[in-house]
């Protein structure tokens, strides 16, 4: 391997400590950041995932709620819920965990919470503050991808980045965020006809696609900054991206390894994205 590796993991401990930091401070001024997270029925992995924020939220220092509900809880309560989460000055973040009951309207759910307290950036207000560079709560694992691109000084200015997806949460904020930090961005999908044609042009390679071996080295020029967003699982039943990391890594200057990169990173800027909402209700 020849690329440099950009290490989550690594990273997310620096800016972790940081973060637990800047949090005692804020208590000792009166205000201990506080996140709430909100799961629906039983999905195993959802257990997984908010477990994994509420202990992230307990050695940051944090507050933390987390308020499990059955699967059969109506809309109309889940609303109320988050409206009271709202109204509540303890309370600086609120999650809902997805997927939720299919009788329950994400969108509507979204759109509840106060955009001050939006952690997870996905409501069409913080959306709307991406899309016109007003400060803001950034969708947490696009935030980490830059956050990693930017431990290496990388400066984008000028630079070609390809983001592979469009998705809401990932490939579109990702690329909007590239764009603010002044690349020229192109953004392919699952209709683009050609993906290498994009990719072997590109300075630095989003991948958020959700299938392996979307990305190998045939398709990359030398010099490449590779982050993989994506989560697969290989033939052996390990985890991991969309970028061939072993081929790519021969000729790339850095890449994310799976797992490793990215994930460790979400966490990291959820908690980043709270002790900010904290700092300004705080004043
Ligand atoms: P998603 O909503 O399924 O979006 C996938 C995107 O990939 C879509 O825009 C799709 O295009 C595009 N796509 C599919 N096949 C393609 C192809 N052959 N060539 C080019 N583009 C293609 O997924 P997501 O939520 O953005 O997540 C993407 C991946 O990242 C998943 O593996 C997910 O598990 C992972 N992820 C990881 C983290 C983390 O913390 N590490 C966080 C979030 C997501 P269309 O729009 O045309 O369908």
């Amino acid at each position: 391997m020849t690329a440099r590796l950009l290490d989550g993991t690594a990273l997310s401990q620096q800016m972790r400590g940081q973060i637990a930091q800047r949090a005692a401070q804020l208590a000792e001024r009166g205000t201990r950041p506080g996140l709430a997270v909100i799961l629906v029925g039983d999905d195993p992995a959802s257990q997984v995932y908010v477990r994994n924020k509420v202990k992230a939220c307990g050695e940051a220092g944090f507050h933390s709620v987390l308020e499990r509900y059955d699967a059969s809880l109506g809309e109309a309560e889940l609303l109320a819920r988050i409206e009271a989460l709202n109204a509540d000055p303890a309370i600086h973040g609120i999650l809902v965990q997805t997927p939720l009951p299919k009788h329950i309207n994400p969108q509507k759910v979204i759109a509840t919470i106060a955009t001050h307290k939006d952690v997870d950036g996905y409501s069409v207000l913080s959306g709307g503050e991406l899309l016109t560079g007003l400060p803001g709560l950034r969708p947490c694992t696009p935030y980490g991808c830059m956050k990693l691109i930017e431990s290496i000084d990388y400066d984008l200015r000028g630079k070609h980045a390809v983001v592979i997806g469009r998705s809401n949460t990932v490939g579109k904020p990702m690329a909007l965020l590239l764009l603010q930090a002044n690349a020229t961005v192109t953004i392919c999908h699952s209709a683009t006809p050609d993906l290498a044609r994009h990719t072997r042009e590109a300075d630095v390679i989003v991948a958020a696609v959700g299938r392996r071996n979307t990305v190998t080295r045939e398709m990359v020029k030398p010099g490449v900054v590779v982050v993989d967003v994506g989560m697969n699982r290989n033939d052996a039943g390990k985890l991991c991206g969309d970028v061939d990391f072993e081929g790519v890594s021969q000729v790339a200057s850095a890449i994310t390894p799976v797992p490793g990169g990215v994930g460790p990173m979400t966490i990291t800027m959820l908690l980043s994205n709270t002790l900010q909402a904290a700092e300004l209700a705080a004043g």
